[in-house]
């Protein structure tokens, strides 16, 4: 360091690696800088110029320390000089005049509770109490004090063996008194009573005010230790009811005032240099010979060592807050650590390190109230840092997130739950919570742990600790409280420590740490040491362990039948680890005995999966699990037992698996019905071709399953065969309708083809394909059918009018259906054309126009078509056709309601009475018969190519009636001679004698009456003479018809006489007009015939 005279102060660098460096200069003094010195003890150096002295500090150079004026020197400053302690600072003028300036007071102070006592200058003590805001009060002491002492009502001043006693008054201190101690005191405390001195290795307690107390003299005073005592005490304290102090031995005795006696001692290994109770007395804080740092409980007499102990620190502050007990500061020069006594935490009481914080230089704590440390300096003054331990105590709102969250660690450390529920409430999120509510719980804080929990939304936990409120039991508590933070090895030891140990095992349990919860039932309850082990065994078996698991199983069996589903369960158990251990033949064994299935399935899926295939199936097998058994039996190739197995087993893939085993065996009966089994029907088909020559049955399942490849395959047999039939039956059944196809062109059995074909589905294309075959081979009929099929209505034609007629002439009748079906004006005029024989001269049976006229339903063309054809039937004889093709096309057109021509009506009237004559004579009826002839012959010109036998019969036919006059007629009508030659031989000469010798006796025919008009008339007369209408006739008899009598055929609904057509219908049993069988149960009376006469009424 340099003065310039000038006023500069410079500081250049001596450290090696900056030597010569400037590291600092000030202007210190305007007009001239006169000296410079500087206190090493003080850590301060100083200038002088002008008329002041600056004082900077050294550990910071910028820092001015101090400026002292000397306002009355005008000439100036002149030398400087420090003593050697740095106390005192002298300073020469030019004025030939020396000042002498403290710059250190000894640091002396005293508290008691909150309220403070401090040296301010050498003969000045200041009493302070910030707290409890008290104004500061100086009092002014007499001697420069070595020691201070404050208490409730008093202060003590001393040095050598002397001290001073001043009472503190509401408003001023008075000097009480002095006193003298047998040595040099080294401290003295107060309460409000007692002053207690160290000196010399004793301590002296007395009474500071004794007069008037002469009742109790002997308390007055009292000298420590006693006489006999070999030891020193080094130091002491003085609380409201205690004396305390610790001795060279390491003993702190604790005196009682209250009763004058000593209560408590503790014995330390080394001793004791420093004590400090807490403000209650309750704790004491100590530091020992060593240096180490320890805490002492005098209620249960147990002591805990302060952790991370400075081995400089010179004094501990209790904190003097009332609510947060517990929290003490150990300082030294540097720095205050805050520590905490956690005295209910689950583990029990422990200290803790909080945090430290820095003192400021040369500054000695004097009181922590609420996180702030009152500090002296050493020129007699005060200062307050708070501990930055305590930094939750400022205004919250202006941290960050971050910043809360050690803050709220910090407030969790000091148990300022309070605080830290602020904290929680500001940061708002759940993992805060759960810190806050792990700390409660830590303390054991339950309620207030509910609180948390409850809060943010715990429920289990809010419930697990309202279950566990009452408890009294500390090491009870504790240990739920424990296992509720998871830590289970302490919550087991204090469960284990506490009134109810088996708790220990319950949690063991419930964590499924099965092995613990077997140690602690061996003590605690044997009886579930099977249990637990099954437990066990079950969570070995799943780690894979299964020695072990083997092991548990077999301690877990009780062999006490009350618990026979749990040793059922271990030997279970038992069998399958025998099993995976290998032993296999004790497994099954066990297996085989237990009676459960599922083992047996579980067992023999563990032996399958171990490749142990027959005892699998075995087990498999006794299980009744037969599936799974036979598919082992297939993998070992063991065919008899899987043979044994087929009728229990379901699944058709083990049917299958077995049949294909006996097939490649060539065991093909056996194979085959492995197969049906399976359903596997192409299968069985297959052999049955194949192997078994069975072609029928083949046949039949091909039939029954309509199976495409089945059909293929029989198609195939058949091919081999040489059956092309067959196997184009089989072909279209497999709907290869191409291959069918071919099949028949090659073999010529495109019949057969397309027989089947048209019985199946198929396309427009098949029957194409067909017609173009039969095109080819010349054979229309096949051609015209196929290409009627696929709707090819010309070409259909084309080939049906070419086709050769044959006796049925179905050629024509299909090309009838070609054009009914193609509605083409063309087409019909071909067909008419072809019919009529326009083209070749060969017309064609007329009954096919009349079938064309119809499929067209051209009904009038085709009633006159069918008149044509009747007539035409008539005149050739075939009189039977006529009737059928008038009767025919009568139903046609009254079915087509259009009215029937009178002539066809006629027509077929006339023919109805000559078949009828047929049926009466053959029944031997002659009358009927006659009157038919009768009416026959009266039209004989409609029957031209058989009037002579026709007139001969109703000559005959007439006698036998007794109709002698009709005969006669007729018989006279013979005679002619046109008619006369062609009479048959056998009947001339009869009717020749009844023309000669005629008899005309002939009875009236009988009447009946008219439906309509109720007339009578002639039975077998049909034109009414009184309302000429034309009457119904009878079909039986062919008479006409009569109201009362009416029925009608079930068939043709043509009408007949009741009671004539039933007596007919026991011989002839069908209906004489439409020739349809009927029985007479079928044939109904019809009483109201109403509408068959109004429909004659309306035909005529
Ligand atoms: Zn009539
Ligand atoms: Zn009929």
């Amino acid at each position: 360091m340099i003065g310039f005279s000038r006023g500069c102060f410079v500081v250049i660098s001596t450290h090696i690696r900056e030597i010569g460096q400037e590291i600092f200069q000030a202007h210190n003094h305007k007009d001239n800088l006169s000296s410079i010195a500087i206190s090493q003890s003080l850590n301060k150096a100083a200038s002088c110029g002008d008329n002041c002295i600056k004082i900077h500090d050294l550990s910071d150079l910028r820092k001015m320390y101090a400026i002292i004026n000397l306002d009355d020197e005008n000439k100036g400053v002149d030398q400087l000089a420090w003593t050697d302690d740095g106390q005192l600072l002298a300073v020469s003028t030019r004025r030939a005049s020396l000042h002498v300036f403290l710059t250190k007071l000894p640091v002396l102070g005293d508290t008691c509770s909150t309220r403070i006592a401090y040296l301010t200058s050498l003969l000045e003590v200041t009493i302070a109490n910030h707290v409890e805001r008290e104004l500061p009060v100086t009092v002014s002491v007499e001697v420069e004090p070595s020691f201070i002492a404050v208490g409730v009502y008093h202060l003590a001043v001393g040095m050598n063996n002397r001290a001073w006693f001043y009472l503190l008054g509401e408003n001023n201190v008075k000097k009480l008194k002095d006193a003298e101690y047998l040595g040099t005191v080294a401290s003295m405390h107060l309460n409000s009573d007692y002053a207690a001195a160290l000196f010399e290795g004793k301590v002296q307690l007395h009474m500071i005010e004794s007069e008037g107390l002469d009742a109790q003299e002997e308390r007055e005073t009292r000298l420590f230790p006693a006489d006999d005592d070999k030891y020193r005490i080094l130091c002491h304290a003085l609380t409201g009811d205690f004396l305390i102090y610790g001795t060279d031995t390491g003993v702190i005795r604790y005196f009682y005032i209250e009763d004058w006696q000593y209560v408590n001692e503790y014995r330390h290994p080394v001793s004791v240099r420093k004590i400090f109770p807490d403000p209650n007395g309750t704790r004491l804080a100590f530091i020992d010979e060593k240096s180490d740092g320890f805490v002492y409980c005098p209620v249960n007499d147990r002591i805990y060592e302060i952790p991370n102990f400075s081995p400089t620190i010179k004094g501990i502050l209790w904190e003097n807050w009332p609510m947060d007990k517990g929290v003490f500061v150990a300082y030294d020069d540097d720095k205050a650590y805050t520590y905490v006594f956690h005295k209910d935490a689950i583990q029990g009481s422990k200290i803790i390190l909080a945090g430290g914080t820095e003192v400021p230089f040369s500054q000695k704590p004097l009181l922590l109230y609420n996180g702030e440390l009152t500090c002296q300096t050493q020129s007699g003054k005060t200062n307050n840092i708070y501990l930055s331990t305590h930094s939750f105590l400022g205004d919250l709102k202006d941290f960050g997130p971050n910043e809360l969250a050690q803050m709220l660690t910090q407030t969790l450390m000091l148990k300022r739950f309070s605080e830290a529920w602020g904290i929680c409430i500001l940061l708002n999120d759940q993992s805060s919570w759960n810190e806050l509510g792990k700390a409660c719980l830590h303390h054991m804080e339950v309620d207030f742990a509910i609180r948390v929990y409850r809060t943010c939304g715990n429920a289990g936990m809010v419930m697990s600790l309202e279950g566990i409120k009452g408890i009294e039991d500390h090491n009870l508590l504790a240990g739920h409280l424990a296992m509720f933070t998871s830590n289970f090895n302490l919550a087991q030891d204090l469960y284990l420590a506490s009134s109810r140990p088996i708790s220990a095992l319950e949690m063991r349990k419930d964590l499924q740490h099965w092995d613990c919860a077997l140690q602690l039932a061996k003590c605690l309850a044997p009886d579930q040491i099977p249990f637990i082990s099954r437990e066990y065994a079950l969570q070995l078996e799943f780690t894979g362990d299964y020695m072990n698991a083997l092991a548990h199983y077999e301690k877990g069996i009780t062999g006490d039948s009350k618990y026979q589903e749990h040793d059922e369960a271990c030997l279970a158990g038992v069998a399958q680890m025998c099993i995976r251990m290998g032993d296999i033949r004790q497994g099954v064994n066990q297996a085989i005995k237990h009676p459960s299935r599922l083992l047996k399935r579980d067992c023999g899926a563990i032996l399958e999966s171990m490749k142990q295939f027959s005892e699998a199936a075995q087990l498999y097998e006794k299980g009744q699990y037969y599936d799974k058994a036979a598919s082992v039996y297939i993998r070992c190739k063991n065919w008899t037992k899987v043979g044994e197995l087929l009728p229990h087993v379901s699944s058709p893939k083990i049917h299958l698996q077995y049949a294909k085993a006996k097939e490649a065996d060539g065991r093909y009966k056996e194979a085959v019905v492995a197969y049906e089994n399976a359903k596997q029907w192409d299968s069985v088909i297959r052999l049955c071709l194949d192997h078994l020559n069975n072609p029928e049955r083949a046949v039949n399942i091909v039939r029954e399953t309509q199976s495409l490849d089945g059909a293929k395959m029989v198609a195939r047999f058949f091919l081999q065969l040489g059956d092309y039939g067959s196997a184009i039956q089989f072909l279209v059944m497999s709907k290869c309708n191409n291959e069918a196809f071919t099949l028949a062109q090659q073999h010529n059995k495109m019949e057969i083809y397309a027989d089947i074909i048209t019985s199946e589905s198929t396309s427009n294309e098949d029957y194409q394909s067909i017609a173009l075959y039969f095109e080819g081979e010349k054979k229309h009929f096949q051609a015209g059918k196929f290409f009627l099929l696929c709707g090819q209505y010309g070409r259909a034609l084309k080939h049906f009018m070419k086709s050769p007629s044959t006796e049925d002439n179905l050629a024509i009748e299909m090309a009838i259906e070609t054009v009914g079906q193609a509605k083409d004006e063309a087409l019909k005029n071909e067909l008419i054309d072809y019919l009529t024989g326009e083209n070749d001269g060969m017309p064609k049976d007329a009954k096919y126009l009349f079938r064309l006229y119809m499929a067209l339903k051209q009904y009038r063309e085709a009633a006159r078509t069918a008149i044509i054809i009747a007539r035409e039937e008539q005149r050739s004889g075939n009189y039977r056709n006529a009737h059928d093709v008038l009767f025919s096309m009568y139903s046609e057109l009254k079915t087509q309601k259009i009215k029937i021509p009178s002539e066809m009506a006629t027509n077929l009237m006339i023919l109805h009475s000559y078949i009828l004559v047929k049926t009466h004579v053959k029944r031997g009826d002659h009358t009927k018969g006659a009157r038919m002839l009768i009416r026959v012959a009266n039209n004989i010109s409609k029957f031209p190519s058989h009037i002579v036998p026709i007139l001969t019969s109703t000559v005959i036919e007439c006698h036998r009636a007794g109709l002698k006059n009709s005969a006669f007629t007729f018989a006279a009508v013979l005679m002619r001679p046109e008619n006369r030659n062609k009479i048959d031989l056998k009947y001339k000469k009869k009717i020749e004698a009844m023309v000669r010798h005629p008899d005309k006796t002939e009875a009236e025919e009988p009447t009946t009456a008219c439906p309509y008009c109720a007339f009578q008339l002639p039975e077998c007369e049909l034109l009414c003479p009184s309302c000429k209408n034309n009457l119904p006739y009878c079909i039986a008899t062919g008479r006409h018809m009569v109201r009362d009598d009416w029925t009608v055929c079930p068939h043709c609904d043509f009408p007949a006489l009741y009671s004539e057509f039933k007596i007919m219908l026991q011989t002839e049993n069908i209906c004489p007009m439409c020739s349809e069988r009927i029985n007479t149960v079928h044939l109904k009376k019809i009483n109201d015939c109403t509408q068959y006469l109004k429909q004659d009424d309306m035909d005529s």
